[in-house]
């Protein structure tokens, strides 16, 4: 080994699921099967390519300005940035700094893990119980910060907003992160106690419920003073985060109200039916409140319907991991894709 070699910073890096180039139905990282709001293509189509030539606004002030009227806070409670893991990743960097661990799921999103290695957090992994759902009670110890999704992933379980305010009001000496990634497609986001907690941060993304995986469009909501904390990190990091296209782009799908609520219900409606025809060939599903669906059959291998699926040009997500060894993970596509998906399934169960 090279000396230097003891001094690089070395990470296990979060691996993303496949993005394949050719066509598959790609029922694997949990993207919308519609596109953006129509307002989005006009815009991009007509942007004036002087403001391509010139640096964006470092505030991404208009992205902000239309998010804080959409979720009715000031400016100066919203900020931006490249999807909801670069907001994550500066949340991390900028809040969790103690000596004590902080507080995660084991069974959740795979980044946070990634994160707290990367610089240098103590973490600790709080168990799901046996149906997978987050027990509220273990976050009431001494800790360094709380991070969980709500609804949370890969399960889809979401948790009433009572219980979410119980973890938050039992952690106010530390900053309590809720990443609401799915939560368009779930229930009462956590936004409304944010006047009432100063320790509370809310995330969201435009890559799930508004079809803009591709655009990089994430933000945080909280009081103006975490939000500044956020800032001075984020201008300590790299100013210029949000491109003037994903600027442009965002304030058109925040203006189409009726869209993007039109775009849920369809999902939601088809994951319902989706779930009912999983169970239908012998499948066991959560409670899936996402837009994906966590799944498991008695009596056949994950792995191997997994590898069946793929084969046939279906993608789904597949961990193989303690617990979830049994499980995979089905975005909600379009009817016709699930139909697809669920006749490929049944034939092999015939
Ligand atoms: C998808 C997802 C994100 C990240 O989404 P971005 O595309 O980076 O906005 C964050 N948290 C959870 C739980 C997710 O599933």
């Amino acid at each position: 080994m090279k000396s230097f070699e003891k001094n690089i910073r070395k990470v296990e890096p979060y691996v993303p699921g496949e993005q394949p180039q050719k066509k598959v139905i790609k029922l694997n990282t949990n993207e919308n099967p519609y596109p953006p709001a129509p307002g989005v293509e006009r815009a991009l189509k007509s942007m004036d390519m002087d403001r391509m030539r010139l640096y964006p606004d470092p505030t991404a002030g208009e992205l902000v300005k239309a998010l804080a009227s959409y979720y009715h806070v000031d400016e100066d409670q919203v900020f931006v940035g490249v999807g909801s893991d670069d907001v994550l990743s500066m949340c991390f960097l900028t809040f969790f700094n103690s000596e004590k661990p902080i507080f995660f799921p084991d069974i959740t999103y795979s980044f946070y893990k990634v994160w707290a290695d990367l610089y240098r957090i103590p973490y600790e992994c709080c168990p799901v119980d046996d149906n997978f759902r987050i027990v509220k009670e273990d976050y009431y110890r001494e800790n360094g910060g709380v991070i969980f999704p709500n609804p949370n992933a890969p399960t889809g379980l979401y948790m009433e907003l009572h219980d979410v305010e119980d973890i938050i009001a039992r952690n106010q000496d530390v900053i309590v992160i809720i990443d609401e990634a799915y939560i368009d497609f779930a229930g009462k986001s956590a936004l409304e106690l944010i006047d009432k907690y100063e320790n509370l941060i809310v995330v969201q993304t435009f890559s799930k419920a508004r079809s803009m995986a591709g655009m990089r469009i994430g933000y945080a909501i909280s009081n103006p003073l975490l939000i500044k904390y956020l800032n001075d990190a984020k201008y300590s990091f790299n100013s210029y985060t949000m491109n003037q296209a994903a600027i442009v782009a965002g304030v058109e799908a925040v203006k189409d109200r009726k869209y993007f609520e039109e775009g849920v219900c369809k999902i939601i409606k088809t994951r319902d039916w989706a779930k009912k025809e999983l169970e239908r060939i012998g499948f066991s599903c959560l409670d899936s409140r996402a837009n994906f669906i966590f799944a498991a059959h008695p009596e056949y291998e994950a792995k191997e319907l997994f590898e069946l699926l793929k084969s046939k040009g279906i993608y789904v997500r597949y961990w193989g991991s303690d617990r979830i060894e049994q499980y995979m993970r089905i975005t909600v596509g379009t009817k016709e894709e699930m139909e697809a998906l669920i006749s490929l399934l049944e034939g092999r169960m015939l």
